[in-house]
């Protein structure tokens, strides 16, 4: 398992439920870690995002077939009916790989910015939004999808504006129409540094020496899928660079599994943590009526195989 996120920890939990010996390479540096609060999984709405992978890696090392290491895996490659992914310290030997590399997020070069990254300064509307109601927000962007961006924030924000720190704004005449519509106005200026007191961000002070009052800001500039293991592997990846996987999160090489944020689709931790669990318990089975790694219980028979008459 490459990324030990949600995705990856919940195969590797499902995987050493089916007692295969499995290991995931992991360097934590999941997506939420600086956020203070992960919302909306149910049962743990509002937890830490560390504590919350705390406990799912201890779920998983229940299992005494799985292991997690501290290693980057930097290529993968066929070999036999198996696969070597070599790491930033050796090399692994797997017959099944599943790949939850998750996206790697691009920020704003803004003064001050890291210090409210996760408290006042969020990325998904959806995440974190309700935590923004009737507060005044910004949506620092400059792509045309800032529009949908922006006008989304209205389902909490008292008031939004659009800054662009400096970028020329991307909208077309029907972006700059909506946004106008809704009295969303852009600020084509860089922020010069972003204001803040104990509880959090108050404002943000523009290049012309303009304060913009704000207790919340958004950003949306891109994010990359971590997908190169993929691509070194043939799968088939989107336009828009996410693994694509089938209904049962194999990739369309065989035996190559992938879940969570590097696939299409919600980019949510319960998504993530549900496609880890299809995507691991699929993989599990599918080595049924093999073998599997030495020092791990031999897999049961493939019952489809052995009701086919074939056998
Ligand atoms: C600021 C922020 C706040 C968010 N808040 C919420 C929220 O409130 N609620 C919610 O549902 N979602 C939230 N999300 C989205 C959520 O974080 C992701 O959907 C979720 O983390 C995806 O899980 P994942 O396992 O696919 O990827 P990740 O959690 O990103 O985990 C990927 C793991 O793979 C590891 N890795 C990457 N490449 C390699 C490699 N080559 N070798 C070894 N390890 C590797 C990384 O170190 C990382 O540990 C938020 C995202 C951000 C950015």
């Amino acid at each position: 398992v490459c990324g030990g996120g949600p995705a990856g920890l919940a195969a590797a939990l499902w995987l050493g439920r089916y007692r295969r010996k499995t290991l995931v390479l992991d360097t934590e540096e999941h997506r939420n870690r600086k956020a203070e609060h992960a919302h909306g999984y149910l049962g743990s709405d509002g937890c830490s995002p560390g504590d919350f992978l705390d406990a799912a890696r201890s779920d998983a090392v229940k299992y005494d077939t799985v292991r997690i290491v501290s290693e980057r895996a930097v290529s993968a490659r066929r070999e036999g009916n198996g696969f070597i992914v070599a790491t930033d310290k050796g090399e692994h030997r797997a017959q099944r790989l599943f790949l939850a590399t998750g996206v790697e997020d691009e920020f704003p070069d803004i003064p001050g910015f890291d210090a409210l990254y996760g408290s006042s300064i969020h990325h998904c509307p959806c995440c974190d939004g309700y935590e923004a109601r009737d507060h005044s927000v910004l949506a620092i962007g400059w792509g045309d999808h800032v529009a949908g961006y922006a006008l989304d924030l209205l389902e909490w924000g008292a008031s939004v504006k659009v800054v662009t720190t400096g970028e020329a704004f991307d909208g077309g005449a029907e972006c700059w129409s909506a946004l106008r519509r809704h009295d969303i106005e852009v600020i084509e200026e860089p922020i010069v540094e972003l204001l803040s007191d104990d509880p959090g961000m108050t404002g943000a002070r523009l290049a012309s020496g303009r304060v913009l009052e704000a207790t919340k800001a958004f950003f949306s500039i891109a994010h990359k899928p971590r997908n190169r293991l993929a691509q070194e592997l043939g799968c088939t990846i989107d336009e828009l660079g996410y693994i694509v996987i089938d209904a049962h999160g194999e990739t369309d090489v065989p035996g190559v599994y992938a879940g969570g944020d590097v696939t299409p689709g919600e980019q949510l931790v319960q998504a993530a943590a549900a496609q880890g669990a299809i995507g691991g318990i699929a993989c599990a089975m599918s080595l049924r009526g093999g073998r599997t790694a030495p020092g791990a219980p031999a897999p049961g028979p493939d019952p489809e195989e052995e009701l086919s008459g074939d056998v």
